[in-house]
């Protein structure tokens, strides 16, 4: 089926690339055909690429955020899913519920199901 329509596609563009260049030679239809080369070349691309995206579209990684209390006696340790906008190193707006000093996120983590930690 994705040979099918990428076949398709390479079809569709190629055709719509060759009405492009040979066009009617008729003032009056050569915009015509330049505009449905044009459509065709877009349409058949579009059918050509959509399978590569749909195949790129996987869902993102699990990636959680691990927060550390920056009060060098405490141990206070956190991860929580990762959310947009973190980074390592950033300041966190909430206080740490041990010892009520600020946090940082120490690090980013990709979650990697087949080697658990
Ligand atoms: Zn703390």
């Amino acid at each position: 089926m994705g040979l099918v329509s990428k076949f398709l596609g390479i079809i569709i563009a190629v055709s719509g690339i060759a009405i492009l260049f040979f066009g009617s030679s008729d003032p009056v239809w050569s915009f015509g055909y330049y505009i449905l080369g044009l459509i065709l070349m877009s349409v058949g691309l579009t059918l050509v690429t959509s399978r590569q995206d749909a195949k790129d579209k996987k869902p993102p990684p699990p990636t959680v955020t691990e927060i550390r209390c920056d009060n060098p006696e405490c141990t206070f340790k956190e991860i929580r899913d990762f959310q947009k906008g973190d980074y390592i190193l950033k300041p966190m707006d909430a206080q740490c519920p041990k010892c009520q000093s600020s946090m940082t996120i120490h690090g980013v983590y990709v979650v990697r199901e087949e080697e658990p930690e």
